[in-house]
Parts: C-alpha cells; structure tokens; sequence
C-alpha cells in the first residue's frame, strides 16, 4: 500500500494529535497523521536528489576544446588553488535552520501554541506523494503537528473548496498546503484563493502577493525566500548589486525579483523573449536562474572572478531530469564521476546553469543540494511564522529567531 486513501477514522483518531483528530472528525477521506503511514511507490527513490553527483568536488578536466578561449583560460588555470566556486550548500543552511527552528516550536508549544501544517495530496501521483512525504517528515522533525488529507483524483472542485474552508476555520491549522498539480477537471486558481492568506504557507495567495510588491510582511514562496536565505547567510551582499533573475513565474521568478529589488539590489528579468542574455549576465553579480531548461546558462555568460572583482552569486533554482544519454556527455563532460553515476541509474538531476560554471563563477549553488532542501526548509519556516502571527500574543513577541524574522 502506498498511501492511506481510506483508513478508518476510528483508528486514525486514536492515533492522531489534537489537530489530526479533530481533522479526522471532519473527513471521510484517506487521511494521515505524522507517524509514517505514508510509503513511497517502488521506482520513486529514482526522482531522490542525486547527492553523491554533487559538484562540491571540482573537475580535473584537460583543456576543453568545444568551449570559448577564455572558459580555455579557466581551465588552464583550474588547478590553482581558489578558482573554483564557493559552493553554497542549501543542506547546511536547512539543519542551521531546522535547528533554529526547532528552538522556536518548543519556545510555542510551552507556551500553548503548536503549530499545524494540514497538507492535501489530491489522487495518488507518486512524485507528489514523495514530496508531501518528506514536508510530513520534516514537520515530524521540527515537532510541529501536520496531518495529510488524501481524496481522491475524482474529487471535485466544490468538494475541495469545502475541505479548504474547514481547514480554513480549524484554530490548530496554522498553514494550508495544497500538492500541486491538481487533476486538470479542478479549478487550481479557485483553490489557491480559496486558502485564508493567513494560513497560506506556500505564500501563492494574491494578498500575499500583493503584500510582497507593497513591501508589507506576508508569507513569501518558499523557493525565492530560500534563495534570499542562501544569499544572506553567504553574506552575499546585495545592496547595490546587479542581479539577473532568468525567468518570471509567480511562483519563483516574480518573487524573486522583488525580494532583491526589495533588498536594493538592481534588478533586470529575463525571460523567453529576451534579446542578448550573455551580455544581460555579463553585467549580472547574483544571477538567479529559474527557467527549466537543463544546462542552459553557459559557463561563460558568468562574470568570472577574473578583473579583481569577486565573480557572480550564482543561484540555480532549475531542476530538471536527465534521461538522455548525449545530454548528460555534454552536461557533464568534465564530471566524469556525474556521469558514471548517469550511466549506472539512467538519469540524474540538472540545474538550468551548466556545470562548468564552477569554474566561472564566484560562488554557485550545486544542483541538487542547494536550493532544493531550501523550499521545504522555508516551508516549515512559513508555517512557523503563520502561527506566530496568526495566533500571536505579547508572550510569544519574544521568541522571534532569525529563521523567521524576515
Ligand atoms: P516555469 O513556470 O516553466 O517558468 C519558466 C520561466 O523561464 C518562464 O518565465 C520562461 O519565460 C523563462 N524562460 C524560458 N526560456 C527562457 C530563455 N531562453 N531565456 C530566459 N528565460 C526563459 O518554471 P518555474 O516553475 O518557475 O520553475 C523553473 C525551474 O525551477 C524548473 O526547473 C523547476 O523545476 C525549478 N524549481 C525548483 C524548485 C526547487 O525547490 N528547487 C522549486 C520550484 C521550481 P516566458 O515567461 O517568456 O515563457
């Protein structure tokens, strides 16, 4: 079995915290609480971030012929001590969080206030299944409460705005996290709406949205706030600094721009029909890419750390599968270990910056392992903020870490 689509509620009740319970009461659905109900379908390990492809050890490679003199240069140069990246590792910066985090529910929970996070999983699609299965364990980790709420791919839209309107209601629901996609018969826009932007934790509501352009506190998207975080505790300065965001979706590439805009950085956006992207990224010190397009960004579109300056703060949010074979020679022609691992599982995790641009850039995000473990890391953050605000009161002003003070 996979998931628990229909449990009894009887047993589940028996089984669940206070905010399980009273979401049991409520629904016939398959239903879960934290305890590991939930299992991954056989073949899913295969969509697991590839870690051991991480970048962090840099290429030997000889000179390369298919790239442009100067990426020549770089590599002629590459065995010099200290021109490779600085590899910003989203992992460390989710325990440091985490840890931080967990500091704060404990802080709550004394003080009366656990904070929920109530995820719906619509339908059984197993990639979905395996991301709310690790935002599950990672509450179970953090100690806030969560319980997962499965109906089933026939539901309809009517059905699910009433789920969200009594999770909406539920005082111990601090974040409301809706699994994307929804079957295509459901009315996505309609339920994203429908989430009171008080428990909105995935930060798509429009208020929220609207809050970010303002400059007024709300719930940010995950993924841009975990790549503003990445950039702070890097100490990447941003202020005064040209920043390209490759990409304009509502839920990274808007966001993202505004983050830096707001944190004074100048800011251009490019996207599919932008003229000249090399020459945009040669002027670029934080370079955000976020388009879905394996490899795309080359190496030497990047400023490089050559002229004195520091090189560009790559952050590549891309996210993108390989399963061809030419693809991976060419992402990973001077990786060779990336691409024996290609060779041995059939595939393997690509950002949109190629990665030679370890040897380019000041400072790169490996892909996977940087800003992947940031989304679900700002995620539980989010829902910690919620129940701050939402349920706040003098006693817990006190207890504001920096984890969510943004
Ligand atoms: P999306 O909605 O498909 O948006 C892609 C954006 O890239 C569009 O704005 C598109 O421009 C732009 N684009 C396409 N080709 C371009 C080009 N040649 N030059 C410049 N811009 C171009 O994708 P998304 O949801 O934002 O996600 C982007 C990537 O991030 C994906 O790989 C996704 O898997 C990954 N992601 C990762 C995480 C994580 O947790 N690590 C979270 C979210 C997303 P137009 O608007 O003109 O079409």
């Amino acid at each position: 079995m996979d998931l628990p689509t229909s449990v009894a509620n009887k047993r589940l009740t028996a089984w669940l915290s206070p905010l399980d319970a009273t979401l049991t009461e409520n629904w016939g659905w398959g239903y879960s609480s934290h305890f590991g109900t939930l299992k991954a379908a056989p073949g899913i390990n295969r969509a697991q971030p590839d870690r051991a492809a991480s970048p962090s050890a840099p290429p030997k490679p000889a000179r390369i012929s298919v790239l442009s003199s100067r990426c020549c240069l770089r590599f002629g140069e590459e065995s010099e001590p200290g021109m490779t990246a600085r590899i910003l590792d989203g992992t460390k910066i989710r325990d440091q969080i985490f840890a931080e985090l967990k500091d704060e529910v404990r802080l709550l929970t004394a003080a009366g206030v656990r904070p929920g996070l109530a995820a719906v999983l619509v339908g059984e699609n197993p990639a979905s299944q395996l991301y709310v299965k690790s935002k599950i364990a990672a509450c179970e980790e953090i100690g806030l409460s969560s319980a997962l709420l499965t109906p089933p791919a026939t539901v309809t839209t009517l059905e699910l705005l009433a789920v969200i309107e009594d999770l909406n209601r539920d005082n111990n629901v601090d974040g409301i996290l809706i699994q994307l996609p929804l079957p295509t018969h459901v009315d996505t826009k309609r339920i994203l709406e429908a989430v009171d932007p008080a428990k909105d934790v995935d930060g798509f509501h429009p208020v929220n949205l609207g809050r970010l352009v303002s400059g007024r506190p709300g719930l940010v998207a995950c993924t841009p706030a975990g790549c503003m975080e990445i950039l702070r505790r890097n100490t990447i300065k941003i202020e005064g600094a040209n920043a390209a965001v490759l990409g304009r979706s509502d839920i990274v590439g808007k966001p993202m721009a505004l983050l830096l805009m707001h944190a004074n950085a100048t800011v251009t956006i490019c996207h599919s029909k932008t003229r000249d992207l090399p020459e945009v990224l040669g002027r670029a010190d934080i370079v955000v890419a976020a388009m879905g397009k394996a490899g795309f960004v080359q190496a030497d579109w990047i400023k490089s750390a050559t002229g004195g300056g520091p090189g560009a703060a790559v952050i590549d949010v891309g996210t993108n599968r390989v399963t061809d074979l030419r693809e991976a020679e060419h992402l990973f022609r001077n990786f060779p270990d990336r691409l024996e691992k290609f060779r041995a599982k059939g595939s393997a995790l690509a950002g949109d910056v190629h990665p030679d641009a370890i040897n380019f850039a000041g400072a790169l995000t490996p892909v996977p392992g940087g800003v992947g473990p940031m989304t679900i890391t700002m995620l539980m953050s989010n829902t910690v903020k919620a129940a701050r605000l939402r349920r706040a009161s003098p006693k817990f002003s006190a207890t504001q870490p920096a984890a969510t003070a943004r």
